[in-house]
């Protein structure tokens, strides 16, 4: 029995650095494509379900140089198990999309193009996509069709009270790959690391084409 214990601790041990890792190295990748500067961002994965586990990254930690070392343990309700520091306010965020979507990996990110496009469409709660080829990369899309609407909330302080409002907004629109923070980001989601991966890169994309367009349209006459 104890031996048994001992086992599957190290186990979990191993788990859990496997994913910080993943989750460390998508990072340093993401702060190379500009998508998380400075210390903006965060990550997380679960461990497990029950009770519900992620591993996370804490707050204040320079994406750039992001090491699994730095990552943390948390429960359902953002406490620390495991690692030195304290995770993001917006781990109740990272919470509320697993609980909503049974995620395996959340990822979150400041670019310039969610931060743009979610000032310039906050007036219409939302920011559809429609037409491109790249919409096939995320989960369950098989036409360039399809349209994505991404939710936009507003970037409200009170955290415990824009987790129940995106839960809200979640149950809303069960078919959003992800969502937009006012003047402040993207999140999106996967049912693994991999599959969230894909996603921000699917995202950043559509969201770096959309802003581009936009600009290319307005400039010439500056009378869209
Ligand atoms: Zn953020």
């Amino acid at each position: 029995m104890a031996r048994g214990s001992g086992k599957s601790r190290e186990d979990g041990a191993r788990f859990f650095a496997k994913l910080a890792g993943g989750l460390a190295e998508a990072g340093r990748s993401f702060y190379a494509r500009g998508w998380v500067l400075g210390t903006s961002g965060n990550f997380s994965a679960v461990l497990r379900r029950k009770p519900l586990r992620l591993a996370i990254s804490p707050s204040g930690a320079d994406k750039g140089f992001l090491t699994s070392h730095a990552f943390l343990e948390i429960d359902d309700r953002a406490r620390v198990l495991r690692g030195n520091g304290k995770p993001s306010a917006e781990a109740l965020l990272h919470l509320a999309v697993v609980r909503a979507r049974g995620a395996g990996a959340v990822l979150h990110t400041h670019s310039v193009w969610s931060t743009v496009l979610s000032e310039a469409f906050a007036a219409q709660g939302g920011l559809g996509i429609t037409g491109f080829e790249m919409l096939k990369g995320l989960d369950g899309v098989t036409t360039h069709e399809h349209r994505e609407w991404l939710p936009l909330l507003e970037n409200w302080q009170d955290i415990p009270a824009l987790a129940g409002e995106l839960a809200a907004t979640l149950a809303r629109h069960p078919q959003a790959h992800g969502f937009l923070l006012r003047g402040h980001g993207l999140y999106t989601w996967g049912k693994d690391l991999a599959e969230a991966r894909r996603h921000v890169e699917i995202l950043e994309f559509l969201l770096e084409v959309l802003g581009r367009t936009r600009g290319m349209v307005r400039a010439p006459g500056g009378d869209s």
